[in-house]
């Protein structure tokens, strides 16, 4: 029969692992008691080690769920906490540690919870049994203890002693019983007392006959019956307890000498209940009892329960299988997908548009800050139908002023630290693209991994930096000292160049646009027209203008400043466009005319050698070391525990896989119910039949 049982309680804990409780689960013995009644000293005959916390302060915070699993060819005995993976745990002393600092963890604040701790003892020596130890009422809170805690404590025990829930109260015998706490609770939820089992301890401390009196106590019928036990570990016992002996057989060889040497009141003919051992087979019967009698109903829950996880399944995951495992590496397959995709079309030419690009604001810096600065207060006054150039200083290539101003462009130009902008340039703009992909993909919800993909990439990243722009300066330092120009180079730089003034003509009236929008056209008007009398002398400044002039604000001043600047800007680069579009400068030989052209077929030669460079010592590396980083860092190397945690992150991979899961626990378990069934209709043939 105790198959069953054990079986039984095996079905339990898997329900436990699916949670819920109520209809969905097997009922348990619930133990209940006062501090001091003895309630600790019961559980551990039964367990036949003391592992429970001691203390004069209240140390039981949290349920234990105690399942007792017999192993009788097994000689070890041994404790597992099945949610913390600690593995076995051999030495009881260190059971009783884990559970006392389970107990401290919870909040002083909080005083008591019903989030239960799991403990698994495998034993020859403990019979099957699922027991669920509380902490014991109390009748005052102590000096360290909140007043709320008795109530909460009461609370507690009241959500567990429901039924089918089988209840150990445990009362003293030196205490009226009337006054215990554990019959009066259990009385209020089983008044018709079906199915609570009471244990009277400490029946050594009372005079003989006052204990059969009490065990005989008639004020509140049990069913199931009283049973009286003396608990008490032995002196000598305790000793070999603590080298770690099973104490069971001490206890009872203690309290059968002590009932036996009163025949009178604890013999046969006054048919009362005594020791440990009664206790023992009566829990054990009584649970299987309660157990078989509750595992039809328990079934159909599960049937039902099963039922709507099934509807769910197809519902809302269309019966799509997922794991943990499988849910990461298709993610990580599909990322590695896209970046491949990207790698494919973020190339040589794609670098070198966007390092010409960089190089050519480079270059528009240049010029506006050696040419084109001083003409600007002329250019203002000049009208711009007039010759372009007229303004500009006369242009002659034989002066050596002329030379110089070229050459200290274009030096400053190759010696601006190429290789350091190109790499950071290029390598930032990898790890953009990185981001803007996580964005894309499943990793988007999933903070650990994008953690880790970033990581990735900037470690790559790092790691060629300084190699990557060391090579590209080496590289372009021929340029350093000379630059050769042909024809054909000339006019690919003209074309080049006068896109790019065209374009920096169009931020320029835009930029301005924006200002004549804000402000307003005529009023926009009239500042310039004030800044400019400025300018010319017209009109004298008081002061510097920061607390506004000639009736504008300060603002307004600023605005019209910045403003006056851009049209200057704009008709300086239409004249600019003009020249390089002009006779004069459709030839390599007029480079001192030019310095547009000239500086933009320099930044040309140094992004083409840029590119070279990068394409080999970053992008390749990065293309191909960076999915075998990913491989490393979210793929096998990972284990289960942190790839569930991963897949858990994002929380409608959560719920598919928590109903998957509740599908398979809860099919695993009407397997077992069914195969237990057979087993008892087996076992009550062969009952008949016999
Ligand atoms: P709990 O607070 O209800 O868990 O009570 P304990 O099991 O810690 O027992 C309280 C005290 O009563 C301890 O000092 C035990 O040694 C003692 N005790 C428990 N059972 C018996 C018993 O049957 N006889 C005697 N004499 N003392 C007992």
């Amino acid at each position: 029969m105790m198959v069953l049982t054990r079986k039984m309680i095996e079905i339990r804990s898997i329900l436990n692992t699916v949670g819920q409780g109520g209809a969905l689960t097997l009922p348990s013995i619930v133990v209940i008691g006062s501090q001091s009644s003895g309630k600790s000293s019961v559980l551990e005959a039964i367990v036949g080690h003391e592992f429970l916390p001691k203390g004069s302060n209240m140390v039981t915070r949290r349920p234990i769920e105690l399942t007792l699993v017999n192993t009788p060819d097994a000689k070890a005995e041994y404790g597992e906490f099945p949610a913390l993976g600690l593995g076995k745990i051999t030495d009881f002393s260190q059971i009783q540690r884990t559970l006392t600092d389970l107990n401290l963890a919870v909040p002083a604040e909080q005083c008591v919870t019903d989030d239960p701790i799991q403990l698994s003892i495998y034993s020859p020596n403990v019979p099957d049994l699922s027991m669920i130890d509380l902490p014991g009422y109390i009748q005052v809170s102590g000096k360290d203890q909140p007043p709320e805690l008795k109530q909460k404590i009461a609370d507690l025990c009241d959500k567990y002693i429901q039924a089918p829930n089988v209840i150990l109260a445990i009362s003293a015998a030196d205490v009226d019983l009337a006054n215990s706490t554990a019959l009066r609770s259990s009385r209020r939820v089983d008044p018709r007392g079906e199915r609570t089992i009471g244990v009277i301890t400490k029946m050594d401390l009372v005079d003989p006959t006052r204990g059969l009196e009490v065990l005989t106590d008639r004020k509140y019928p049990l069913r199931l019956g009283y049973v009286g036990v003396v608990c008490k570990i032995p002196q000598t016992a305790g000793l070999f307890s603590r080298a770690g002996q099973n104490v069971t057989s001490a206890i009872v060889k203690n309290e059968n000498a002590y009932f036996s040497s009163h025949p009178l009141e604890f013999g046969p003919q006054n048919e009362v209940s005594v020791g440990t051992t009664t206790l023992r087979h009566k829990l054990m019967h009584v649970l299987e009892q309660t157990m078989a009698a509750s595992l039809a109903g328990t079934r159909d829950a599960i049937i039902q329960e099963l039922e709507e996880a099934t509807y769910e399944f197809k519902v809302q995951y269309n019966d799509r299988p997922l794991s943990a495992e499988s849910y990461l590496a298709e993610s990580l397959d599909s990322f590695k997908h896209s970046f491949k995709e990207f790698s494919e079309q973020f190339g040589r030419p794609q670098v070198r548009a966007l390092l010409k690009e960089v190089l050519d604001q480079k270059v528009m810096d240049l010029l506006a800050k050696r040419y084109w600065n001083k003409p600007i207060e002329d250019l203002s006054k000049a009208p711009f139908e007039a010759d372009p150039l007229a303004d500009l200083p006369k242009a002659d290539p034989g002066s050596l002023f002329w030379q110089r101003k070229l050459d200290a462009s274009t030096s400053e130009l190759t010696k601006l630290g190429v290789g350091r902008l190109a790499t950071t340039v290029v390598a930032s703009e990898l790890q953009n693209h990185v981001n803007k992909l996580i964005e894309a993909s499943t990793f988007a919800s999933h903070p650990y991994a994008q953690r880790a993909i970033v990581d990735a990439s900037s470690s790559i990243l790092n790691d060629r930096f300084y190699s990557t722009s060391d090579q590209v300066e080496n590289c372009i330092k021929p340029f350093k000292f000379e630059i050769e120009v042909d024809n054909n180079e000339w006019s690919k730089g003209r074309q080049n160049i006068g896109q790019v003034l065209k374009s920096e003509l169009k931020a320029c009236d835009a930029a301005h646009k924006r200002l004549e929008d804000g402000i307003g056209y005529r009023k926009l008007k009239d500042v310039m027209g004030f800044i400019d009398r400025v300018r010319k002398g017209d009109v004298v400044l008081e002061g510097d203008g920061t607390g506004g002039a000639g009736g504008f604000s300060a603002a307004l001043l600023q605005k019209g400043r910045e403003a006056v600047f851009l049209r200057d800007r704009s008709e300086l680069i239409k004249m600019r466009l003009l020249a390089v579009k002009s006779k004069q400068c459709a030839n390599v030989k007029n480079k001192y005319y030019c310095p547009e052209v000239f500086l933009d077929v320099v930044a040309d030669k140094l992004t083409s050698t840029a590119v070279l460079f990068l394409n080999v010592e970053l992008l390749s590396e990065f293309y191909y070391n960076f999915p075998r980083e990913l491989d490393i860092r979210l793929g096998r190397h990972l284990e289960a525990a942190e790839i569930e945690r991963f897949a858990r992150e994002d929380p409608r991979v959560r719920r598919h896989l928590d109903v998957i899961r509740r599908k398979e626990m809860l099919e695993l378990v009407l397997e077992k119910i069914e195969s237990l069934r057979q087993l008892e209709g087996r076992s009550k043939m062969g009952a008949s039949h016999g």
